[in-house]
């Protein structure tokens, strides 16, 4: 089959605009008339610089990230982020305690204070008060979740929530606010806004993380690598925010992290490697440095340009064909949920959709199909009849079962109209 012929609902890596593959792939032999193409050129070249710089500015215009943010390019995806959120919030943690600590002590600087006084109280906040609060979703959360406590040891890990203990243990909801328990001063909470495997998406940001009027409140850092660019998100009320390119934005090889100057030096520098072997804390892996990478602008080491620059070419693809920016995505993006879920609805006696109504997600669409008691047949007899019309990539993840239609901001809104038909029409049949 030709390309044209086909639309893929593969959850990621996911189907990219075909103007940008077309256009990207002259730039792989050519770029700017330079004879050498945009992944042979340097890394440090000043066309590099340019198509970091725009692609930042562009996402910066989509999203409306206000000034005092900084955007990451860095590498070992959704799931190196697993990791490099805990490594660099719990040293944010350590440099807040320790000038709380300093402040107690009387004294100016960290040379000036007494060595044994300052490292026996920070390793006793360590020991009592370090937490990283995870709220547990759906797979991938747990995944982040896991991650910590192998990282760190799982008494500094606290499960706030867990959607299992609410759904005969499997995800499909997310327990009532009131339920989770938030730590004190947690060095982070973390979440997963859209779960890609479980078909669980926070309906909107949560009620109790909102920082009160002064701007204060928890450390928030969320994954949003399967539903970035498809909803208008308050980034303000962020710490950081992750996501690797290859769903939303662009091909597989790039992570961006999008995270409050805040955390950064000059206001947060990192605790010394030093002081963290002290306390018994981990010290990143230099490329997973937040701050090495943003005093770089994204260059501390070898970055594949080429795809950031295949996420520039989907931005500016966004950004012209949406006068309202991520505002129309998200129209398009509810929409083509509707229709699906509509097609789903209307026949409950063929389709079961998994997650519960209140947090449906809107990019990744998970439901059952039985008929005559049988599903396992029923669904292999979907997929093959899906396949043969050019409906692809609807297996459901090895770990679930089922079907799922990943409803990236590619698909068009023709194919998830498509995809509805073809669902109304095999109930039907
Ligand atoms: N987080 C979410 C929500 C994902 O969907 C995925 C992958 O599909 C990951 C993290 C892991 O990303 P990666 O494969 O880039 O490590």
């Amino acid at each position: 089959p030709s390309r044209a012929d086909i639309t893929y609902f593969g959850a990621g890596p996911a189907l990219l605009p075909t103007s940008v593959l077309e256009e990207a792939s002259q730039a792989l032999l050519n770029y700017k008339d330079t004879g050498l193409g945009i992944a042979e050129h340097s890394h440090r070249s000043q066309y590099a610089a340019d198509i970091i710089n725009q692609a930042k500015s562009d996402l910066t215009t989509y999203l409306d990230i206000p000034e005092d943010y900084e955007i990451l390019f860095m590498q070992g995806g959704g799931t190196g982020e697993f990791s490099a959120t805990v490594y660099n919030l719990v040293g944010a943690w350590v440099t807040r305690k320790k000038a709380e600590i300093l402040k107690q002590l009387g004294a100016q600087s960290e040379e000036e204070a007494n060595q044994e006084e300052l490292v026996t109280a920070l390793k006793k906040a360590v020991d009592t008060e370090l937490k990283l609060d995870y709220l547990v979703t759906g797979g991938w959360s747990l995944k982040a979740y896991q991650e910590a406590g192998r990282l760190l040891g799982p008494e500094y890990t606290n499960l706030a929530t867990d959607s299992r203990t609410v759904n005969e243990g499997k995800f499909g909801k997310i327990p009532d606010e009131s339920t989770w328990k938030l730590s004190k001063n947690a060095a982070m909470v973390y979440y997963c806004d859209n779960e890609t495997v479980d078909g669980v998406e926070f309906p909107k940001f949560p009620d109790t993380l909102i920082p009160d009027s002064n701007g204060e409140g928890p450390i928030v850092v969320a994954d949003m690598s399967s539903n970035i660019l498809s909803r208008r998100i308050p980034v303000k009320n962020f710490s950081a925010i992750f996501f690797g390119a290859q769903k939303n934005l662009g091909s597989t090889g790039v992570t961006v992290v999008i995270i409050k100057k805040s955390l950064l030096p000059p206001a947060c520098p990192q605790p010394s490697p030093a002081l963290m072997r002290k306390l018994g804390l981990p010290v990143p892996p230099i490329v997973f440095s937040y701050e090495t990478v943003a005093k770089n602008n994204s260059l501390y080491n070898t970055l594949s340009i080429f795809d950031v620059y295949i996420a520039g070419q989907v931005l500016k693809k966004l950004l012209a064909t949406f006068p309202d920016k991520v505002d129309g995505q998200q129209a398009v993006a509810d929409q083509k949920a509707d229709i699906i879920y509509k097609a789903l609805e209307a026949h409950p006696n063929v389709y079961r959709i998994v997650p519960d109504k209140s947090v449906r997600s809107r990019m990744n669409i998970c439901f059952r199909v039985t008929i005559n008691n049988d599903t396992d047949g029923t669904e292999a007899r979907f997929l093959k009849e899906a396949t043969a019309v050019g409906l692809t990539g609807l297996k459901g993840h090895r770990s679930v079962g089922g079907i799922r239609a990943s409803n990236y901001n590619s698909i068009p809104l023709a194919g998830a109209q498509k995809l509805a038909d073809f669902i109304n029409n095999f109930a039907q049949a």
